[in-house]
């Protein structure tokens, strides 16, 4: 029975992708060895480390523009304490808007002073702060493009003269924005691009090199860039399925088709969640992510029904996480139209039955 993967992280990738991924285990390029036995060193995996990384620039418009791409390892939480530690002399701003961003703050306080320009925490996280004015003489400003585990999205950057940082993990290449405006991008690899194991970091070089502070080699983005993101050795197979997933999107028509189709897809969810009686949505209206959508039975009674219904159907990794409660559909690149249909539909059953 075909499955429905609305996972939050680690979540659904494309099904070729997948499957070039696993043969690339068994045999590399006709090679008679695995991706996974290789030398990083090889000409083989240079390759693809190159190609990875200027895919990634290529995707997000931003080739010839004075930015470089890195694969490091740490995930997404790696990065909350190196862009304090590489960028970081006195003074920085923080969007907090989740438990991402929260996490983020924790971890820079440890090399500077954290101004928390805006908040949403208010609310438990539920919409995104709006109308704030930036301070000036930040060393950067952070931000969280897109909230996983409470379904808000910024749709509008804030303005500011310094370096603008963003987690971009759970949705990273699935809309279109002015790359260029930002200084810094980081997103973990498990949500948008390949397994967990590596993050895609994205860096304008000319805001290095300015903290006073001694860096640790491996925690240093510019012995990364020295060494084209193979310092030490590189999660080979994080690297290569991420590579693959870009090329896909790549084929496909890039960031400006895949954002076509999860627009579509947030629209339908989006539309029964406000038409269907028994649902209700978390986000404020004009916050809505367009990757995971967070919503609520309106009837506890109908719990069991409707969680055996969408088992039922197939669907997988539904219910949503413990600080909102309630159910999180992620609708991730990889994830068609057809499977939000599928959702969609045990919804509008629901209601019939109800
Ligand atoms: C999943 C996620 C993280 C954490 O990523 P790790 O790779 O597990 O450290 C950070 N930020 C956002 C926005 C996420 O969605």
């Amino acid at each position: 029975m075909k499955k429905h993967n609305f996972s939050a992280g680690p979540c659904i990738l494309p099904k070729e992708v997948m499957q070039k991924a696993a043969e690339a285990v068994v045999e590399l390029n006709g090679s008679g060895l695995s991706l996974i036995e290789i030398s990083h060193r090889s000409k083989d995996f240079v390759d693809i480390m190159e190609k990875a990384r200027s895919l990634a620039l290529e995707l997000l418009n931003l080739d010839g523009k004075g930015y470089k791409a890195l694969f490091l390892q740490g995930g997404a939480s790696m990065e909350f304490l190196m862009v304090a530690y590489n960028l970081l002399n006195k003074k920085a701003g923080y969007i907090n808007t989740g438990t991402w961003s929260s996490k983020a703050v924790k971890e820079a306080k440890m090399f500077g002073e954290i101004v928390e320009v805006a908040s949403s925490k208010d609310k438990n996280f539920n919409y995104i702060p709006k109308g704030y004015t930036v301070p000036e003489g930040l060393d950067y400003l952070h931000t969280t493009s897109n909230n996983t585990i409470f379904g808000t999205q910024i749709k509008e950057f804030p303005v500011t003269d310094a370096p603008l940082v963003c987690d971009m993990s759970s949705d990273i290449f699935s809309r279109q924005l002015d790359f260029s405006k930002f200084d810094l991008i980081y997103a973990g690899a498990q949500k948008n691009m390949g397994p967990a194991g590596t993050t895609l970091v994205v860096i304008k070089e000319d805001i290095l090199g300015k903290v006073e502070r001694q860096i640790p080699s491996m925690l240093d983005y510019s012995v990364h860039l020295s060494k084209g993101s193979m310092f030490n050795t590189p999660p080979v197979f994080p690297v290569y399925t991420s590579m693959l997933t870009m090329e896909w999107l790549k084929d496909l028509g890039g960031i400006p088709a895949i954002e076509e189709i999860n627009e579509k897809k947030a629209n339908l969810i989006y539309s029964e969640i406000e038409l269907n009686p028994l649902f209700d949505g978390f986000a404020a209206k004009e916050d809505r992510s367009h990757m995971n959508a967070t919503f609520s039975l309106t009837r506890d009674d109908l719990a069991e029904t409707f969680n055996a219904m969408w088992k039922e159907a197939g669907i997988n990794g539904l219910n949503g996480h413990r600080s909102v409660g309630g159910y999180r559909a992620s609708m991730y690149n990889a994830m068609s139209l057809e499977s939000v249909g599928t959702l969609v539909d045990v919804m509008s059953e629901l209601e019939r039955k109800a």
